[in-house]
């Protein structure tokens, strides 16, 4: 064959054959368990030791209810007194090798959890079933961030951003009171703890906009409760998605 003739031939391309190659010698892993698998996923052993937030949940809180055999209906909390946001979806209860998998990537720091969590919090977007024009992360404190060396949920707003082309505002909404963890407090506590913690610095930049605001965990909804009421009040409509969510209080 002549060089000519062997110039037809399509150039492989050079970057698939190194990652497959790099595969072949180190085979992405669960990060929850270390088996081998084929992407940046928990292996489905893993994943059967969490439990998605399939059943019903309340049309707006996305509260789970105790029975799974009826249907989305609104909670009595919400009948009482609507949400500020417009619909909150988890993906799965914060329980099992979920709340292992997010104890490890929030305060162990590692990395290898972002992809696979991200993957699903994007369940949450299927249950939310809505488009946002901006993703907006709940905000940590500068002390507060100062010691972690990042906001989890910013690093997960990021990933589900890139599977929606949405853009990820992390500048607008500030955490300007540095309050106690809320995982110390009590339901009533926590209200009074988020309470004032928020502000919009610019709100003509989220007046008549659809916000998505992300979170890795709702407990009682204090935070994503008291950020709604800001985005609320700068002229948002919210809409909240967390990666996990506690059951039954
Ligand atoms: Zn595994
Ligand atoms: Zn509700």
């Amino acid at each position: 064959m002549t060089t000519k003739q062997m110039g037809v031939f399509q150039q492989p391309d050079r970057k698939n054959i190194l990652s497959s190659f790099l595969n072949l010698l180190f085979p992405p892993l669960c990060p929850l368990c270390e088996a081998g698998i084929k992407e940046d996923a928990f292996c489905a052993p893993c994943l059967s030791g969490s439990k998605r937030m399939d059943g019903p949940v309340c049309l707006l809180c996305g509260r789970p209810f105790a029975s799974e055999a009826g249907i989305h209906h609104t909670c009595a909390d919400c009948l009482k007194k609507n949400p500020p946001f417009v619909k909150a979806r988890s993906a799965f209860y914060y329980e099992g090798t979920l709340l292992s998998a997010i104890h490890r990537f929030k305060y162990g720091g590692n990395m290898a959890f972002l992809k696979p969590l991200s993957l699903l919090l994007s369940h949450a977007m299927t249950l939310l079933n809505e488009r946002p024009d901006i993703i907006v992360p709940v905000p940590l404190h500068k002390e507060r961030l100062k010691k972690r060396g990042f906001n989890q949920s910013l690093l997960l707003a990021r990933e589900l951003a890139k599977g929606l082309s949405v853009e990820v505002d992390c500048m607008n909404l500030k955490r300007t009171l540095n309050t106690l963890p809320q995982v110390d407090l009590k339901e009533k506590e926590r209200v009074i703890n988020v309470k004032g913690a928020f502000t919009v610095k610019d709100p003509s930049k989220f007046k008549g906009k659809r916000v998505l605001l992300v979170d890795d965990v709702f407990t009682t909804g204090a935070t994503v409760r008291e950020c709604a009421k800001v985005l609320k009040k700068a002229g948002a409509e919210v809409f909240a998605v967390t990666l996990a969510r506690v059951g039954h209080m």
